[in-house]
């Protein structure tokens, strides 16, 4: 079975065997019925049962017919008729099958209650049946009126006395015949059964074929999140389709690490070359604008180019962190800290960053220090990315508020702002690499920015083994959360 082509044919092949096997024997046991030899051997131990009963009852009482009047021809008067005595007949009575007694000229002496339903002209078929030989035992089967095929056992009973001469007794045939209209019938019932079952039998074979590429897709999803590229799909050792397409899928993931790789190298080492001119520019613009000689509109231009170069390092150093966690190779220097001086202070230089605007800024802290293993550079680079978006992001008059909670198990940091929000299609994309809300929102021109900051906040909040998620309503403000856990701190994490 090299192939899921294969497989498949020969689980469907075998349902399908087993589905026939089933309406099969459902059918077999639906319309199970005696065979034509149990009719035959019903029919002579009643007639023996009957037999035996006669003869016994005439060896002890003798004669067993007696006279009896019945209406005459044309309804008038009465005419005397032979009939099996009462004694006799009475056990007669309990018979399962239409049973008969004649006399030796063929007259009937005895019909039992379930002959007596049957129609006049049936009843005399059957006498007519006994006439021809009555001293032979004889079976066979005939067709009646209104009743159909019956098979009949006719007996001689020759210990009876010289007035009962046979008797006969028959049963339809139905129960062992397999009509067509009965095997359209048992079919009816049967079919919806089976088909219920074959709904099932498929929809457990469709799973079962469908299984390994169900796995094999949650293996990709797990190795494109884009964090594991380095993970492969695991090869079936089938050897058939999806083994195949492991192989490739396998061989695709490759190419995308190594291109990825080689744009992460590109961007830390373009980070990393970047840094030293910039600072080399930096030196050579400070001085320049420590020149007492230099004339005002220097000075400004000056000014605006060392601003500009601020900015372009931070980007760099911000690319060169990302870039450098991507790859794995950003360690954090993690040591036990009170995060309470950290938050306060993160606080405090929002209180000065709103001053201007009058925003006012509150801190909200446990009393007791709140002792955590972190790399405190970074939990401060994280809060300052946030209060100052909070302030940047906060109208004249507004209110920041950052608050620190220790709950025991986990810490929870809040820096909430009454600033302008953020829509709801923005929220999923606010952490993502450049991402930055609509140029053309509300004075987007003067918070100038480059939309890494909530990208390297999440880096620092997940390389913690914490997270770190938002609420926001626009026009409101926005609440940023991180959690931090209680565990130990990873070393470092990707991004
Ligand atoms: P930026 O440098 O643009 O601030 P960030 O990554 O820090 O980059 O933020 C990404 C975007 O998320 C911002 O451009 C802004 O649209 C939105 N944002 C971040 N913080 C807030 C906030 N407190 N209130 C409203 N929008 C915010």
């Amino acid at each position: 079975m090299t192939t899921i082509r294969s497989r498949l044919t020969i689980w469907y092949t075998v349902a399908m065997g087993v589905v026939i096997v089933a309406f099969g024997t459902a059918l077999v046991i639906e319309r199970r019925h005696p065979s034509f030899d149990e009719l035959d051997q019903r029919l002579s131990l009643e007639a023996g049962v009957a037999l035996g009963y006669i003869t016994e009852s005439h060896r002890v009482l003798g004669e067993l017919t007696t006279l009896d009047s019945v209406p005459g021809r044309g309804g008038v008067g009465w005419t005397p008729m032979k009939v099996l005595a009462t004694d006799v007949s009475g056990y007669l009575e309990g018979m399962r099958d239409p049973l008969i007694v004649v006399d030796s000229q063929g007259n009937l002496l005895y019909a039992s209650a379930e002959a007596r339903t049957l129609s006049y002209s049936a009843l005399e078929a059957m006498v007519g049946l006994l006439r021809p030989r009555p001293g032979v035992q004889v079976t066979g089967t005939v067709k009646l009126e209104a009743v159909g095929a019956v098979r009949y056992l006719a007996a001689p009973l020759p210990d009876a006395g010289p007035n009962i001469a046979a008797l006969l007794v028959a049963t339809p045939t139905h129960a062992v015949t397999f009509e067509p209209r009965q095997l359209i019938r048992s079919m009816l019932v049967i079919a919806p059964l089976i088909l219920l079952g074959s709904v099932g039998v498929g929809y457990w074979l469709a799973g079962r074929a469908l299984q390994p590429i169900q796995d094999m897709m949650d293996e990709l999803e797990a190795i494109t999140d884009g964090r594991s590229l380095h993970r492969r799909l695991m090869v079936p050792r089938s050897g058939d389709e999806l083994a195949r397409l492991a192989i490739e899928v396998n061989g695709m993931i490759a190419r995308l690490e190594q291109s990825f790789s080689g744009l992460r190298r590109f961007t830390a080492d373009a980070s990393h070359e970047l840094k030293t001119p910039l600072m080399v520019v930096r030196a050579g613009v400070e001085r320049a604008l420590t020149n007492p000689g230099a004339p005002a509109d220097s000075i400004e231009a000056l000014d605006d180019t060392l601003n500009q170069i601020n900015r372009m390092s931070e980007l760099v150093e911000t690319l060169l962190t990302l870039a450098r966690a991507d790859e794995g190779r950003t360690t954090l220097a993690v040591e036990e800290k009170d995060l309470g001086p950290l938050v306060a202070e993160a606080a405090e230089t929002a209180g000065m960053l709103g001053e201007a605007r009058e925003i006012s800024v509150t801190a909200s802290l446990p009393e007791h220090p709140v002792l955590l293993p972190v790399d405190s550079g970074r939990i401060r680079q994280l809060l300052l990315n946030l209060v100052t978006n909070a302030i940047k992001y906060t109208p004249e008059g507004g209110a920041v508020a950052v608050e620190l909670e220790d709950t025991g198990e986990q810490v929870t940091i809040r820096v909430k702002d009454t600033g302008i929000g953020i829509a709801a299609g923005d929220l999923p994309h606010v952490f993502d690499r450049f991402w930055r809300a609509d140029l053309s929102r509300d004075r987007t021109e003067e918070r100038p920015g480059f939309g890494l900051g909530l990208a390297i906040s999440r880096w620092i909040a997940e390389a913690h083994g914490g997270s770190i998620g938002v609420q926001s309503r626009p026009g409101r403000g926005s609440t940023f959360t991180i959690t931090l856990p209680r565990a130990a701190a990873a070393p470092s994490g990707p991004s």
